[in-house]
């Protein structure tokens, strides 16, 4: 079975710790494609000052040279906030005979159980977590999760075996970045931002995107 990697985000803006972890899930999977999938309205975070549709455009801009990863655009067309199992019940639907795998940093991971009906994920998806910096290497699951991990050596195997179900987590640590701290330098008027694509930092000085 094909693996169809999901990554959601705020991505405000995408940066280039978000497409290194993905190039690292897709040499590690073998995924067919890698859906970029941008939060409208993220449920957890202040809502962006910048419009959903221009951090989409920023995706795009962001991952046009990367014939496996795609823009998803789904949350964009809803309305509330912009609930990841939500999204995994459409998909799951538009795709019924994939191997679908939610992929999402540590810090994420850790925030799961404050997530909408979060003990569901897996009735619809894999999950693969992958490193962040700062955080401690272990990883620790939820207790729901216990039974569900596999190893990463073997996660490309039995990942596209079942359509969903299973964990697994990827040791690999993608750049220091974060949207926040970009952000941050923007405000500042830093034009010389290391870790976000060429295309995308002319985006966001074509259309005063960040200033404070
Ligand atoms: P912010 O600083 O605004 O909170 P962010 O940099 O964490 O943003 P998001 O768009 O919220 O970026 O991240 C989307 C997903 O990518 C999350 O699951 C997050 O954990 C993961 N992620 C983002 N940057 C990294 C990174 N440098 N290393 C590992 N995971 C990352």
């Amino acid at each position: 079975m094909q693996i169809i990697g999901l990554f959601g985000g705020t991505f405000n803006p995408i940066h280039n710790g978000h497409i290194a972890l993905a190039q690292s899930v897709i040499d590690t999977l073998h995924c067919s494609q890698i859906r970029f999938i941008p939060a409208a309205i993220p449920p957890h975070k202040a809502i962006p000052t910048v419009t959903a549709q221009h951090r989409a455009n920023m995706v795009q801009l962001a991952i046009a040279d990367h014939p496996h990863f795609i823009l998803d655009t789904c949350e964009l067309d809803r309305q509330g906030p912009s609930y990841t199992i939500e999204t995994l019940h459409l998909l799951r639907h538009r795709l019924p005979d994939m191997a679908l795998c939610l992929i999402m940093g540590q810090d994420s991971y850790l925030q799961l159980p404050t997530w909408h009906r979060w003990q569901e994920l897996l009735d619809y998806c894999h999950l693969l977590i992958v490193h962040r910096a700062d955080i401690a290497h272990t990883l620790q699951l939820h207790a729901a999760h216990q039974n569900k991990l596999v190893d990463i050596d073997q996660a490309a195997a039995q990942f596209a075996a079942q359509t969903h179900g299973l964990i697994s987590y990827l040791p690999i640590t993608p750049p220091d970045l974060s949207s926040t701290r970009i952000r941050a330098q923007l405000a500042q008027g830093d034009t010389r931002i290391a870790g976000i694509p060429e295309k995308v930092l002319y985006y966001i000085k074509e259309n005063h995107l960040y200033q404070s």
